[in-house]
């Protein structure tokens, strides 16, 4: 469903994609993981074109991502995305939040949009919160509100970027169950996180970067019980 390959990027000199390849079927959820700098973050970026490559190719659903315009619009609205600052609109409410899109560029109706978006935010645990603003929610109900806002879109595939980074520890676990439910229904996900409960459970393949390669990949049981490399080894013998 998603196929990088060939993909290199420089930021200067500094050489933040090396020759990635990867590919993601439909259904699979991949835990990314690293070391700070290793290149998560623009991979994950790269694969919506919020950051431009220099070399290689993405494919999503089989289509190479455009360049810019209307197709660029459409192939990101098929590409969830999910930050670590939650990233709502401060201004517009819960509901307002999760509607924008699929009326903007779904060209849903707003009755249609409204009906969606209670579904959703009834799914991830916050649909007594849809006419508040996201300043008087917690950390893990905007993100939830967060993740409710993308599935809005129907994407084929949900990317998220360390999303319970800034959460109080007692609200990772429900937007980590959010996540984990998301996975059982199928979901394609791409997840960079330092949870590794949640790579454990959910992942079908654990993808280790360092220095912008992909130095390990394999499903969670071999690379926490057997990874092959030192780096990975050493990154293990840190956060475990
Ligand atoms: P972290 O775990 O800290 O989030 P990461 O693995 O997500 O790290 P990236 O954010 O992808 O890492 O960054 C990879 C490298 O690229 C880092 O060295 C970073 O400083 C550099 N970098 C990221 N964005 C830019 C930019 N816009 N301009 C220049 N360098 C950048
Ligand atoms: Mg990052």
């Amino acid at each position: 469903l998603v196929e990088l390959s060939g993909v290199q990027k420089w930021f200067g000199d500094l050489h933040v994609l090396a020759d990635v390849d990867l590919a993601i079927d439909a259904g699979e959820v991949v835990v990314v993981i690293g070391p700070s700098g290793s290149g998560k973050s623009t991979l994950c970026r790269a694969i919506n074109r919020l950051e431009p490559i220099q070399q290689g190719e993405i494919r999503v659903d089989g289509e190479l991502l455009p360049e810019e315009g209307k197709a660029l619009a459409r192939l990101r609205a098929d590409v969830g995305m999910v930050f670590q600052n939650f990233n709502l609109f401060a201004h517009k409410t819960v509901l307002q939040n999760v509607t924008l899109g699929p009326v903007k560029v779904r060209h849903r109706s707003k009755g249609e949009a409204d009906k969606r978006a209670r579904e959703l935010l009834d799914r991830v645990g916050v649909g007594n919160q849809a006419d508040k603003y996201p300043a008087q929610l917690s950390g893990g109900q905007q993100q939830r509100v967060a993740i409710a806002r993308a599935l809005a879109m129907d994407p084929k595939v949900m990317l998220f970027d360390e999303p319970t980074s800034a959460l109080d520890p007692e609200m990772i676990n429900e937007v980590l169950d959010v996540m984990t439910s998301l996975a059982r229904d199928g979901m394609t996900m791409v997840v960079i996180t330092h949870e590794m409960g949640f790579a454990r459970r959910a992942a079908n393949r654990v993808v280790f970067m360092d220095g912008g390669r992909i130095v390990e990949s394999a499903d969670p049981e071999t690379f926490f019980t057997r990874p092959t490399s030192d780096r990975a080894k050493d990154f293990l013998s840190k956060i475990l």
